[in-house]
């Protein structure tokens, strides 16, 4: 029997969390990820359906009023957020949802779902953050700065969360990763 069935990974962009996540879904086919909802462009490797459920701000707005998501927030200037219906088609396959929000998501996801377990991945530094963030669209984000500072604010709040995860080497840190979700799963 799993310990939890909705695990939230928070980490500024740039922490390495999409590497973690593609390893544990090969290591846990339990773990379902819950593809959210975002006005933000689509960066050119992304994949509609699969990054990201990619619509325009008009249409995001109508299912706030529909009542249609979780939770949502205000992220970078962009809208994101989480359906209710993504969440119970994974339950109702008895897996465990995986997804990954900023912090007020978890803090909102946390008071609506009380059982979800919360990890946070830190970045070993805002430099290397920074150098990250500039080598994986070869030009560098036109927020580029928002981010940064964003991630600053966000790693003050990493104590917060059932677990932290520094994400130096992966090898290393998907070790730690790995035996978190042994403990949960
Ligand atoms: P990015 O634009 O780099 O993909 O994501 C920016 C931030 O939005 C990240 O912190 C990511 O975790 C967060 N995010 C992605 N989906 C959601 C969501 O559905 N709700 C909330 N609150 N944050 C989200």
């Amino acid at each position: 029997m799993n310990k939890t069935r909705l695990l939230i990974i928070a980490a500024p962009s740039g922490a390495g969390k999409n590497s973690l996540m593609r390893q544990a879904f090969q290591d846990f086919p339990v773990l379902k990820d819950v593809v959210t909802f975002t006005t933000r462009d689509r960066r050119p490797h992304e994949v509609h359906g699969v990054d990201y459920q990619f619509v325009r701000r008009a249409e995001f707005e109508e299912k706030i009023g529909q009542n249609f998501f979780a939770e949502w927030a205000n992220v970078h200037d962009a809208l994101y957020g989480t359906s209710r219906q993504s969440l119970e088609a994974i339950w109702a396959e008895m897996r465990v949802a995986i997804m990954d929000a900023d912090v007020q998501g978890v803090e909102k996801l946390s008071s609506l779902y009380p059982d979800a377990v919360t990890i946070f991945i830190l970045p070993p530094s805002i430099e290397e953050l920074k150098r990250r963030i500039l080598s994986r669209d070869d030009k560098a984000p036109e927020n580029l700065e928002l981010r940064l500072r964003n991630a600053e604010k966000e790693i003050q709040m990493a104590h917060k969360f059932d677990y932290q995860v520094i994400n130096e080497d992966f090898e290393k840190s998907y070790e730690r990763f790995k035996q978190i979700l042994e403990e949960l799963l």
